[in-house]
């Protein structure tokens, strides 16, 4: 199969390319040059297969050309190294626990997968690849466990100084060997645009044989998309969800999307951000308008220009009407957050994290339009990942820490500190 840019869909790259280079020159995103629903024998089986068997029909369905099935099977399992429950707090009120991977969030499915396939991609090249991700808090650190001790790689993670959790600081600086943190001195938005000049630098680009792990990459997105056939088929046949998205970069929504032109059935979208609500604001107005980002509590969704909005976009021809039809938005500010932690608490004694609180928040206005239709909410992270805002709410020792968190606060950290200047960001990396 054939890959192009959302911008010029007549320049076509084959998988590796893009795979590796991640970003087109034209700085538009790859998507695959089309997208066919499952077929009947998958439709007529989906239910009764393991989590592994359909997320291998999914991946054959966007790679399955160029990597045979039995490999693409094996990185899925790889992948699939744990669970996803969907958990019932009330009738019609569902949470999709997706943090229990090794960096308890839902970013080590894209994370696992893609330096599973980017590994299967280069084993012939004989050259070191290094891998350049931007992170706002939770994609570093999946990004850093997936590719730790992977032979042949390097990662380098930007991040931006105080505005990610500290034990999500752990993760990104206490790995060491092959991956390296650097604190910018500046916003999440400042590190994703140092990534992508590196990128758009063609030399420095090729003599560091650079890729991506940002949500921006294909190979991150279609496992994201695993997990929407996995839940939905739990509730009774014929009901659609309505799934409900935390969103930042919209990866995770972008996959939902790519779910459904596979042949999913879903009731509606819903959009759930914080005060960065750009993409809420867009499908309400039809008016476009990025915006520097804003500190919140759900930090990984402080995202003031999402980068997958083109690939929305694209998704639905450029048409605001019909991405409006389908996708509803909704955006929840710090206090609203912090008061749906203690409700659901209070309410059904579950401990949300404050991006699946603001996902909650969104069902819960969505349903009161909808009533008896069910939703799913992404929960996208562990609550013992936002430990401050969580204790603050729920009381000191309300939060149940997992052993793999708890062990990372003696380690040593080391990160190097830069500044936001694109020069003296491409300088360091040719050192
Ligand atoms: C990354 C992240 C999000 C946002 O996901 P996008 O795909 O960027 O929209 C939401 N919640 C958590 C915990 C995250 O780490």
């Amino acid at each position: 199969m054939w890959y192009h840019s959302t911008q010029q869909p007549d320049q076509q790259v084959p998988l590796k390319e893009a795979i590796l280079r991640s970003l087109p020159a034209d700085n538009g995103l790859y998507m695959p040059e089309e997208i066919r629903p499952l077929d009947d024998d998958f439709w007529h089986r989906w239910r009764e297969m393991s989590f592994a068997e359909i997320g291998t029909h999914v991946a054959q369905a966007f790679f399955g050309d160029d990597v045979p099935a039995e490999e693409l099977r094996r990185m899925v399992e790889e992948t699939l190294c744990f669970d996803a429950p969907l958990v019932q707090l009330a009738p019609g009120d569902f949470v999709l626990e997706l943090f229990h991977g090794p960096t308890l969030a839902f970013k080590d499915f894209g994370a696992r997968f893609m330096a599973r396939l980017m590994a299967y991609l280069t084993r012939e090249d004989g050259r070191e690849l290094t891998v350049l991700v931007a992170t706002s808090g939770d994609t570093g650190g999946a990004v850093a466990s997936a590719f730790y001790q992977v032979p042949g790689t390097r990662v380098i993670i930007l991040f931006p100084k105080g505005k990610v959790s500290p034990l999500q600081e752990k993760q990104l600086t206490t790995l060491g060997h092959n991956i390296t943190a650097i604190e910018i001195d500046g916003t999440f938005d400042d590190c994703q645009r140092l990534v992508k000049s590196a990128f758009l630098d063609a030399r420095l680009s090729h003599d560091l044989n650079l890729t991506s792990a940002n949500s921006i990459n294909l190979a991150r997105l279609v496992p994201q998309s695993f997990y929407y056939f996995h839940s939905s088929r739990m509730l009774p046949t014929g009901v659609d969800p309505a799934f409900v998205v935390p969103s930042g970069n919209f990866g995770n929504l972008t996959a939902g999307l790519l779910a459904q032109r596979l042949g999913l059935r879903v009731k509606k979208w819903i959009a759930a951000t914080n005060r960065n609500d750009v993409v809420p604001a867009y499908l309400r107005s039809g008016s476009y308008e990025t915006r520097p980002s804003i500190a919140t509590l759900s930090n990984a969704m402080d995202v003031g220009a999402p980068s997958n909005f083109v690939r929305m976009q694209y998704l639905f021809g450029d048409d605001w009407q019909r991405m409006a039809a389908q996708i509803e938005g909704f955006s929840f500010d710090d206090e609203q957050t912090r008061a749906a932690i203690r409700e659901v608490k209070s309410l059904y004694q579950y401990e949300i994290d404050p991006h699946g609180a603001v996902g909650w928040l969104a069902a819960k206005k969505w349903r009161a339009n909808n009533p008896g239709h069910p939703t799913i909410v992404l929960e996208t992270a562990h609550p013992a990942k936002f430990l401050e805002v969580m204790e603050a709410e729920l009381g000191a020792g309300s939060i149940e820490i997992p052993e793999r968190l708890a062990c990372l606060a003696d380690r040593p950290s080391q990160a190097h500190a830069l500044g936001t200047d694109e020069a003296s960001f491409h300088a360091w990396l040719r050192r």
